[in-house]
């Protein structure tokens, strides 16, 4: 088995241009692998925090202190990884090394495994003989904390090609959609900048209903019927609208107020006016009862936790006890480590709920987290249509078409 025999990080930049953390480990003395971390900008309040002190050299700084303690373990034994790491951070949300360093070393880890073993990372992350595809979904429409003032108040307008037989069509299929979309909306706004929110998806001075009816619109264009050969998605990203002090929704870009209740009748109107096959955080992360309502009214919509849920077993255990949702998304760095991620999607797969692993808004060019996809059943991969690094994640799908273990795309 590949022994780990050095480990090293150094300060990157991630896509939005601010300080992260990669790290190499090298097994065997020639296997290298090297993860930098992603960070997001609509961060759920349970999930683990990037850096101590906001300060990816403090992460740094404990890597370089401690990197013998790794020097001689096995890379893929992920436990031992995730145990060492451990022994130097008990916090529950990584708050001493780091959410980041917990990511980057564990990852790295298997990566450097993989290639010591010669197999694909997601064949080393399962003892699975069988994968699928995860559907790409990706943003097409961004507004939120992921695009500037007069863009919708959600943050994310998401296609899935649902009907598509083959990931290379799946991925052309929402690329299509994309493009489509940027005639629409150059055509209503001749002066539409082409400007885009942080994740790709375009970013236009318009309010939530009139942006998804133009997404809507670069569908039919192309011939497609929503909920047939492609459906729309929402993440809501209702924390980022919710006032805790006034017990409500404010949607300040487009003017109005939601009450809790109007907040549910508000994402119901829109799931079933716009036939969405996702809905993420369509409230706020701590209203695991409206979310319940929400999953019951709507079983063939994937109603997913991502701030409610932030990739932690044991808030998804909680959210499981009431039936918040049916989907939830798996982010590695919320939980932190990999083996954290791992043990959130064994109870996610074990309880029906559907997993969509997902990038972050802040990302790198890696692309492991496709085969994280795959090796977690996950029905979706959340990664982006277009941007290098939302395309990183995509290609590297695209590599593995024809891969002797993968045999067809999830069903959802
Ligand atoms: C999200 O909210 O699903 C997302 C990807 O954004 P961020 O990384 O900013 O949390
Ligand atoms: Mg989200």
């Amino acid at each position: 088995m590949p022994k780990i025999t050095s480990v090293e990080g150094r300060i990157l930049f991630n896509s939005r241009g601010s300080k992260t953390i990669e790290v190499d480990i090298v097994s065997d003395n020639r296997f290298l692998g090297r993860v930098c971390s992603p960070s997001g900008a609509s961060v759920g309040k349970y999930e683990a925090v990037s850096f101590p002190n906001e300060n990816p050299e403090d992460s740094l700084k404990i890597l370089k202190q401690n990197s013998q303690k790794f020097i001689g373990l096995e890379s893929s034994d992920l436990k031992a990884i995730h145990d060492t790491l451990r022994s130097l951070d008990n916090s529950n949300n990584y708050s001493i090394i780091g959410g980041s360093l917990a990511f980057a070393v564990t990852i790295a880890s298997m990566e450097s495994a993989s290639k010591a073993l010669e197999q694909p990372l997601f064949k080393t992350l399962s003892t699975d003989s069988e994968f699928k595809f995860p559907i790409p979904i990706g943003n097409i429409l961004g507004g939120g904390a992921h695009a500037g003032p007069g863009t919708p108040d959600i943050q994310e307008i998401l296609i899935c090609a649902t009907g598509a037989k083959t990931i290379e069509d799946a991925i052309e299929t929402n690329l299509a959609v994309h493009k489509e979309l940027r005639k629409v909306l150059q055509k209503q706004d001749p002066s539409f900048t082409n400007g885009r929110g942080d994740e790709g998806g375009w970013a236009p001075k318009l309010e939530n209903l009139k942006a998804l009816e133009v997404s809507a619109k670069a569908c039919e264009n192309l011939g497609f019927t929503l909920g047939k050969e492609v459906a729309l998605g929402v993440d809501f990203a209702s924390s980022t609208q919710w006032n805790e002090g006034k017990g409500k929704y404010l949607y300040d870009r487009a003017g109005f107020e939601n009450s809790t209740g109007e907040q549910i009748d508000f994402a119901a109107d829109i799931i079933d006016k716009f036939k969405l096959i996702y809905a993420e955080d369509a409230v706020h992360e701590e209203a695991f009862e409206d979310m319940a309502e929400l999953a019951a009214k709507f079983p063939n919509t994937l109603v997913t936790g991502d701030d409610l849920t932030v990739t932690s077993k044991d808030i998804l255990t909680k959210a499981i006890k009431v039936k918040a949702c049916n989907a939830a998304i798996l982010k590695v760095n919320q939980a932190g480590s990999l083996y954290d991620a791992l043990e959130f999607a064994n109870v996610a797969n074990q309880n029906n709920v559907k997993l969509i692993t997902s990038h972050r808004s802040g990302e790198s060019t890696d692309s492991q987290i496709s085969h994280i996809g795959i090796a977690t059943g996950s029905k979706m991969l959340k990664v982006g249509v277009v941007g290098g690094e939302r395309i990183a994640k995509l290609n590297e799908l695209l590599r593995l078409s024809g891969h002797d273990f993968i045999c067809g795309m999830a069903e959802i």
